[in-house]
């Protein structure tokens, strides 16, 4: 696919990431880590929020995923053109959402940058309720009279069975978020998970054997609607990943390093703009 001709002479495409990896490895970028508010809170004064560690300074939660030829987002939210722009991606193929809160889709209609650069539409995949609510959150992104200049998006609605986003092979895993059913993505040895508060007996084996695992955990109190650190820890103890990362993370959890220094070796709190890879296809 050509970019528009003319965006050529101001937008360069760097394939640097996807030429340094190998085809079947994954790469993750972490766009955001933060809980729906963010970290800093607007007008908090907390250490955490006044926190000089650019470490301390979250977006709301989500995830770029690159393996050969494709690359895709999880969840899509306000802060979604800051963290394209932050990671100078130059094209996505989808969008991928985990459900429909405010934090994990409001950067939707920022996807039609990418619309306009290669001037192609872009895929994006739910299941029918987050689609529905995608529907009436955006309506004229999907009017029959959309106006000039809305997204082009094509929605693909999934249940919980493993779909393809061209070549790359997605597992959902279905997670309880106090009561809304939500999705976690299982890619090859690499499963996100965020806004969970309750994983069944039955997708938690579909986990089993991931390599590395990428979970919730709000904050150390209990919340009726996400794991706390104590709660994702026990996750992780169960699902015995080589390594795990924490994410969605509040103001409340503490100050960055202070927090990592307490954690198990292997896992570790994500931040912003943290880049891993994930060896080897699922076993
Ligand atoms: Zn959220
Ligand atoms: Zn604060
Ligand atoms: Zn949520």
């Amino acid at each position: 696919m050509k970019k528009a001709q003319s965006q050529i002479a101001t937008a360069k495409p760097s394939e640097k990431l996807n030429t340094e990896m190998t085809r079947s490895n994954l790469e993750v970028v972490f766009l955001g880590t933060g809980t729906s508010i963010g970290v800093p809170v607007i007008a908090c004064d907390c250490p955490v929020c006044c926190s000089q560690d650019m470490k301390d300074k979250r977006f709301r939660s989500s995830i770029l995923v690159r393996k050969g030829e494709t690359t895709l987002v999880i969840d899509c939210g306000p802060d979604f053109r800051f963290q394209m722009l932050k990671q100078k991606v130059e094209n996505i193929d989808a969008v991928v959402f985990t459900h429909e809160h405010r934090d994990h889709i409001a950067g939707l209609d920022d996807v039609r940058a990418f619309n306009y650069i290669w001037n192609k539409r872009i895929n994006i995949y739910g299941c029918k309720r987050v689609m529905d609510s995608i529907r009436n959150e955006f309506p004229y992104i999907f009017n029959e009279t959309r106006f000039f200049g809305a997204p082009q998006l094509d929605i693909n609605v999934i249940d919980n069975k493993p779909f393809e986003v061209k070549d790359m092979a997605i597992e959902p895993i279905e997670v309880m978020h106090n009561k809304l059913c939500i999705f976690g993505y299982r890619i090859d040895n690499f499963t996100y998970i965020t806004d969970a508060s309750a994983i069944s007996e039955t997708e938690k084996a579909k986990i089993k054997g991931t390599k590395t695992l990428v979970i919730n955990a709000l904050r150390n109190s209990k919340h009726v609607s996400h794991f706390s650190l104590k709660q994702a820890l026990g996750v992780i103890d169960e699902i015995q990943p080589q390594t795990a990362y924490l994410t969605h993370i509040s103001h409340f959890l503490g100050i960055h390093e202070e927090v990592q220094a307490s954690l198990p070796a292997n896992v570790h709190l994500a931040y912003d703009n943290l880049k891993i890879e994930v060896g080897g296809e699922k076993a």
